[in-house]
């Protein structure tokens, strides 16, 4: 059936993907730390991963969709400096960091929900799996692959000769690149914590007892611990944002293959390029520049409007943010929903027996690494192709937003022209003045346009005859 190709971080390459188990495949994506809002650059690579999910079932893979919460052990920096963020959260809206991961963990999932992101099948919160983190590290140790130094528990990079074969990097690149300071216990620069007991954080509120003493976890342990929980030993794909190749992910697969053996533990890394601003800064949660999805809201753009601005980039180059590439997107999209409107004018897809001619076009831009900025092409020559039916394209079209995920079927707003609106503002002004001939003579004009006139306990609904 499928012809599905994937670039794999792994090896730098475009490959063939064939699943472990070709009736499930299993996917993990390093969900949000929850001591703020995610911002729209997180959301990004939230956007390109549901796209992948959406593939993937398109493809007619079932998927089993793991996405962690981090609430507990997530340092301002990956490589264990820093402040920790759930504190450092809790400390600026003074709340408990219990509150503040709850909060944020529902804001969350609020974006997700408005951004059509399809629910992953487990959210596995960090703070409900430490006994599994626990587990790995006592693995780890048993492998000999730890050590403790003033009460922490270290990862020695030393005894993992793969060590950084994802980033593709020297040790000594590894080591220079993304550490600055070094934890004086380290024994090798890029060795990492499994386990805090001396905790740099006397006031933190999150701790558990260990066989190391109370403390608290590493931020790398929890995804290596919970996709083995949830996933077993290998899995096919697991994906995040680029920044997470030289120490989170470097660090997972450490972990992963370090406790339990079994390599290769991911068979596919996928990483989402950056949101960036104009003068290409990051966007970044810790620092000032950042934008949520509410803030896009407030300046009336639907959330929609920003996954159809992330379409029309591939996932694995910048992206640059801009409001007149919003505007373009907000354009598009409506756009876009006006047509399927048209389409869907005399009919319903449920009563056509048509069946649709398979579309190459998108099936293979999908296929090729997430083409969507080919398949949103492809969509729009679909919409204007004059050898096609109506009906057959409204079939075909909303086959295609099991992928695009634009919600094109619900244009309920975009299908009432201006003109009608109009009338329909003159009608409830009339009614309210019980001025019925008036209100009478404006139904019949709406209705003479195509549109049909519902006055229930709700108020008044045009829809379109
Ligand atoms: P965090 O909640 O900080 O752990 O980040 C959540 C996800 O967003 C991770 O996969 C990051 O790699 C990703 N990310 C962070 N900053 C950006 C950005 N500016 N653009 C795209 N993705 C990002
Ligand atoms: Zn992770």
């Amino acid at each position: 059936m499928k012809e599905l190709h994937l670039y794999n971080t792994l090896n730098r390459q475009k490959m063939l993907f064939e699943p472990l188990d070709p009736a499930e495949v299993k996917l993990y994506t390093c969900g949000p730390t929850v001591y703020n809002f995610a911002h729209i650059g997180n959301l990004r690579t939230y956007i390109f991963e549901d796209f992948l999910r959406r593939t993937l079932e398109f493809n007619g893979y079932q998927v089993n969709h793991v996405m962690n919460i981090t609430d507990v052990g997530h340092l301002t920096s990956d490589a264990d400096e820093g402040e920790d963020k759930m504190l450092k959260g809790a400390k600026r809206e003074k709340k408990t960091v219990w509150e503040i991961a709850k909060f944020y963990e529902d804001a969350f999932l609020a974006d997700m929900g408005n951004l059509n992101l399809l629910k992953p099948h487990k959210k596995p919160k960090a703070t409900d799996h430490i006994q599994e983190m626990i587990d790995q590290i006592k693995q780890l140790e048993e492998n000999g692959l730890t050590y403790v130094a003033d009460g922490n528990v270290y990862f020695d990079t030393s005894k993992f000769p793969d060590y950084g074969k994802l980033a593709q990097l020297e040790k000594q690149e590894l080591q220079a690149g993304a550490r600055i300071k070094v934890d004086k216990n380290k024994k090798n620069p890029q060795d990492f914590a499994l386990w805090f007991t001396k905790s740099k954080f006397e006031d933190q509120e999150m701790q558990w007892d260990s066989p190391w003493g109370k403390g608290y976890p590493g931020w790398h342990i929890e995804c290596s611990a919970m996709s083995v929980r949830y996933l077993g030993n290998q899995i096919d794909i697991h994906c995040g944002g680029i920044d997470h190749i030289p120490v989170h992910h470097t660090n997972e697969i450490a972990q992963a293959e370090g406790a339990t053996n079994v390599k290769p533990w991911v068979l596919y890394w996928m990483h989402g390029n950056f949101l960036v601003l104009k003068d290409k800064e990051k966007m970044a949660k810790s620092g000032d520049n950042f934008l949520t999805l509410q803030a896009l809201v407030e300046k009336g753009y639907d959330p929609l409007d920003y996954r159809y601005f992330c379409l029309q980039s591939h996932y694995r180059k910048e992206l640059t943010f801009s409001w007149e590439g919003m505007d373009a997107a907000k354009t598009g999209l409506r756009r876009l929903k006006e047509k399927v409107c048209r389409l869907s004018k005399d009919q319903t897809p449920e009563d056509t027996e048509t069946f649709p001619r398979p579309q190459k076009s998108f099936t293979s831009a999908i296929n090729d690494d997430l083409n969507m900025p080919e398949a949103l092409a492809a969509t729009w020559k679909l919409v204007d192709d004059p050898n096609i039916s109506d009906t057959e394209k409204l079939v075909i079209i909303l086959e295609f937003d099991k992928v695009l995920g634009l919600k094109l079927n619900e244009q309920k707003d975009v299908c009432i022209p201006e003109n009608i609106q109009k009338l329909i503002i003159e009608r409830n002004e009339a009614r309210n003045k019980k001025d019925w001939k008036e209100s009478d003579k404006l139904r019949d004009e709406i209705e003479e346009e195509g549109f049909v006139v519902k006055d229930g306990p709700e108020g008044t609904e045009v829809i379109m005859k």
